[in-house]
């Protein structure tokens, strides 16, 4: 009975001291690091963010928070610096985490971006040629001018295909163009290379991720996980950020440690 209360209890009450900071593990822990994943950030009272599904947006007050949260305890990278850090050698010292922002939203550039420049960070988005290219139709995603805009501010931009379409299932040409093309237009647009891939709705099955695998350093998914050095770089897992689970410094600290 004892030995059931305490194995119950090693779960919650080791997250719990890593939360507080009193965990011995923390020492340990330090070789994680997190990849963070947002899609919209969002003033509360704007009418998107009420019609918004709640896992694709936080609001622009919970988001400050998480910045001043973040700058306070990890170094923040862009996936592709967090992924370069920990080829070299073990992560040591502060946890690094990574800003990735999925799609490339127009209040990615708008909203977000300025919040993280004026704490001195960096961040990642990865972006679908379908919807840098409805921009100029007037669709709410950022243009090839922005995106170069948050490149010169020490962005990482990313590919997250060329049409937006889940992969598993998609093959020949048509997953060369999803995964090898859109790397390849990001590449002309913006004149830097791209070594960062996002799967659309986290999807994947073993062709598409063997090509990621073949074609950029590193790509994301959206299972939920730390990054940690022996994880597979084709399958990286990230900890979504939305705003219900994230709207107090508590709650977010909650959702770093790895609590539902
Ligand atoms: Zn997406």
């Amino acid at each position: 009975m004892l030995a059931a209360v305490k194995r119950w209890l090693r779960g919650p009450a080791a997250a719990l001291a890593d939360v507080t900071g009193l965990s011995p593990a923390r020492g340990r822990a330090s070789g994680r690091a997190i990849v963070a994943m947002y899609h919209r950030v969002l003033p509360r009272d704007d009418a998107d963010f009420r019609a918004a599904h709640p896992g694709m947006v936080v609001s622009l007050e919970a988001f400050r928070m998480h910045l001043d949260e973040y700058r306070a305890h990890y170094d923040v990278v862009t996936f592709g610096e967090l992924v370069r850090r920990a080829a070299a050698g073990p992560l040591t010292g502060r946890p690094l985490l990574a800003l990735t922002f999925d799609d490339g939203w127009i209040d990615t550039y708008a909203l977000a971006a300025p919040e993280i420049a004026a704490r001195g960070l960096t961040a990642t988005v990865f972006v679908a040629k379908c919807f840098v290219e409805s921009a100029a139709r007037g669709e709410a995603f950022a243009s090839v001018a922005q995106l170069r805009e948050l490149q010169a501010a020490g962005w990482e931009i990313g590919s997250h295909t060329w049409s937006h379409r889940e992969l598993q299932g998609v093959a020949g040409a048509e997953l060369e163009q999803e995964v090898v093309g859109s790397k390849g237009w990001i590449e002309d647009a913006l004149g830097t290379p791209v070594a960062s891939f996002a799967y659309p709705r986290g999807k994947y099955d073993a062709a598409s991720s063997a090509l990621v695998r073949r074609t950029y350093d590193a790509a994301v998914t959206v299972e939920s996980g730390y990054f940690v050095p022996e994880c597979d770089r084709a399958l990286v897992p990230r900890i979504g950020i939305h705003d219900a689970m994230t709207s107090t410094r508590a709650r977010l600290r909650w959702r770093l440690a790895g609590l539902p």
